[in-house]
């Protein structure tokens, strides 16, 4: 039987062993490599020698990392970077050219939206966006230059869920490689590969840092893309095969725009791999608690958590998600007003824009993250004046009641 997430975790071994029988991956916090010759160095250059030279490069606790999420995950090639940005932005970079379009959801990440729609497109990139839970409409916009479907796995905050099998199939059927944004669902919850996605990308900076103890972002390549399929991409193929697309990224744009996660950093998301199944499962028992005692709160106007039976999406969170589509959650007041009183009176949650900390954070995405938008623009997108984004910690789940049921009082 296959072990636990946690078991597996904690118990991959360090690819060299270390001089001093380390337990723990030590931080290797050093720029530069030394290496014993001039011909071992030069060897190394060729291509002959593989060793850590430069940590812009590669390092070896960023390596562990990243051997930790390949063998956690079944991914075939895992890269770690600075941030979830520098995971999406890489990656585009990597399978596209000027000329060449994305298609992708519409409901994004805010500054992912702002990286496709303005950043990329300055460089010739087009992102044609529609709505991803409805794959006939993401098959009208491919046309012959189109190399990808992006989508998130839960949207934020709407909470909207793709069916992954359906877009997985218009990907095959038009040799498209399929990405998606895994951050709301850690790898404990969602095996990327089994519903067709060729390339994950994550922000770790969420849940697999442990609680917000860092910024990162990983690359996963599931292996299951015929490289050569791509324009871009199929020169490489003959000296690189199936890890293509990870050289291309590390030969080219990762270490060319300097996205290296450093030592220290994957210290902590190699400690934070270790709690997060259990950090998950404490959040989602949190979750469907604090879900079901809002549902049934007469100040209560709606509550959105796909995790809840009733939830219009849980048959797809179920089956894709083992029934933990992330642990965000939101609800709504009367009005914006009663919003800002309640958030105002909260002793206990914070009021903060992160997700997956170890705290239970509150924010108001329609006078915040969105606030930028025109109000027409807001609403065309789902984000309401009346609602407030949760995103549920690991405290107890009677002390977030207390609090909430306090603050609505
Ligand atoms: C936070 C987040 C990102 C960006 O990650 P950073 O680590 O902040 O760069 C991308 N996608 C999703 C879904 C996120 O929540």
């Amino acid at each position: 039987m296959k072990k636990s997430f946690t078991t597996r975790s904690l118990h991959v071994r360090f690819p060299k062993d270390d001089p001093h029988r380390a337990l723990d991956m030590p931080v290797y916090e050093s720029v530069a490599f030394e290496f014993n010759s001039a011909e071992d160095i030069s060897a190394n250059f060729k291509g002959e020698l593989p060793a850590h030279v430069y940590s812009r490069s590669t390092n070896p606790t960023v390596e562990f990392f990243e051997l930790k999420m390949k063998k956690l995950t079944g991914a075939h090639q895992a890269l770690a970077v600075v941030s979830g940005m520098t995971a999406i932005s890489n990656t585009i970079m990597g399978i596209c050219k000027a000329g060449d379009n994305i298609i992708s959801g519409h409901h994004l990440f805010a500054h992912t939206y702002a990286l496709f729609d303005q950043s990329l497109r300055n460089y010739g990139l087009e992102s044609r966006f529609c709505d991803t839970t409805n794959a006939e409409a993401v098959e009208k916009l491919i046309d012959e230059n189109t190399r990808a479907i992006y989508f998130e796995t839960v949207t934020n905050p709407q909470l909207e869920i793709a069916d992954i099998k359906k877009l997985a199939e218009v990907a095959r059927k038009y040799n498209l490689i399929l990405i998606a944004d895994s951050t709301l669902t850690p790898p404990v919850v969602f095996d990327s590969k089994s519903f067709g996605v060729n390339i994950e990308v994550m922000s770790t900076t969420k849940y697999v840092s442990g609680g917000a103890t860092s910024f990162g972002g990983v690359v996963l390549d599931n292996g299951n893309y015929d490289w050569l399929l791509n324009p871009n991409l199929k020169e490489l193929h003959s000296k690189f095969g199936k890890d293509t697309f990870i050289a291309r990224l590390r030969k080219n744009y990762y270490r060319n725009t300097g996205g290296a996660m450093s030592a220290h950093t994957a210290h902590y998301q190699i400690m934070g791999l270790d709690m997060l199944e259990l950090r998950v499962e404490r959040s989602y028992n949190n979750s469907m608690e604090l879900g079901s005692f809002l549902r049934n709160h007469r100040k209560v106007k709606d509550v959105n958590y796909p995790g809840l039976k009733d939830a219009d999406n849980y048959l797809l969170a179920e089956q894709q998600f083992s029934g933990v589509p992330g642990t965000i959650l939101t609800f709504d007041l009367e009005s914006e007003e009663a919003c800002f009183a309640f958030m105002n009176k909260l002793k206990l949650i914070r009021r903060a824009t992160n997700m997956n900390d170890n705290k239970s954070l509150i924010i108001h995405p329609w006078s915040t993250i969105y606030v930028e938008f025109p109000e027409e623009q807001r609403l065309g997108m789902k984000i309401f004046p009346t609602t407030m984004r949760l995103s549920v910690g690991i405290e107890a789940a009677r002390d977030l009641i207390g609090d909430i049921e306090q603050a609505l009082a």
